[in-house]
């Protein structure tokens, strides 16, 4: 086997090549390093930072909004504010806005340039939001493609797509789903999936389908 290496156990591994772009990276990192511009310890805190943002942000705050309309009236007018009471870190975002589900209207959102997307609140977009495919199909045909995420949605209910840019990001408040009443906070969180807060799909139901 060419392109490979033996370890001591005997077995094969291939050889991992570093695209072009990761040796630039790696070596830009290293020279600001050496020239003291950052420090390692600094680039661990922001790796960490990173990668603790996740969907559980915007969990955490749509599931706030369902119980406590005043909340949900505050995060609704001032977005950044309401996620600062949460103790969420929104000030990276410029211009936030909650999109409210109702009975009749569901927002759907994308980027159709790039792949901007409201990370403080939901961590890294999914692969599917940053294909061709979707940036190009959401705002040709929502329905059809909320439908291929499991999705449809009755004629009568409007559709409205929100194309993000570096400006600003958006974040869909879904409808709270039925059979809820009286659950906790933490147990509404739980039904409150990444894809219904992009529009795509609906929160996950009460009881499993
Ligand atoms: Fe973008």
């Amino acid at each position: 086997m060419s392109n490979s290496t033996s370890d001591e156990h005997g077995h094969d591994h291939p050889k991992h090549e570093l695209s072009h772009h990761a040796k630039r990276i790696y070596a830009i990192r290293a020279l600001l390093v050496e020239k003291g511009v950052i420090t390692e310890k600094d680039i661990q805190c922001q790796i960490e930072y990173q990668e603790a943002r996740s969907p559980a942000n915007g969990a955490k705050l749509v599931a706030r909004a369902w119980v406590d309309p005043a909340f949900k009236a505050r995060f609704i007018a001032d977005p950044k504010a309401a996620c600062a009471e949460m103790g969420i870190d929104a000030t990276a975002i410029n211009e936030f806005v909650v999109l409210e589900n109702t009975e009749r209207l569901r927002h759907m959102v994308v980027c159709t340039l790039c792949s901007c997307y409201p990370r403080p609140i939901l961590g890294r977009p999914p692969d599917w939001y940053k294909s061709f495919n979707y940036r190009q199909r959401s705002v040709i045909d929502p329905r059809g493609v909320m439908s291929e995420f499991g999705l449809d949605l009755a004629n009568d209910i409007e559709v409205r797509v929100h194309d993000s840019t570096a400006d600003i990001r958006y974040i869909v408040l879904p409808r709270r789903p039925k059979g809820t009443e009286g659950w906790s906070e933490t147990d509404l969180a739980k039904l409150v999936t990444r894809d219904s807060m992009i529009g795509v799909m609906d929160p996950l139901p009460a009881i499993p389908e």
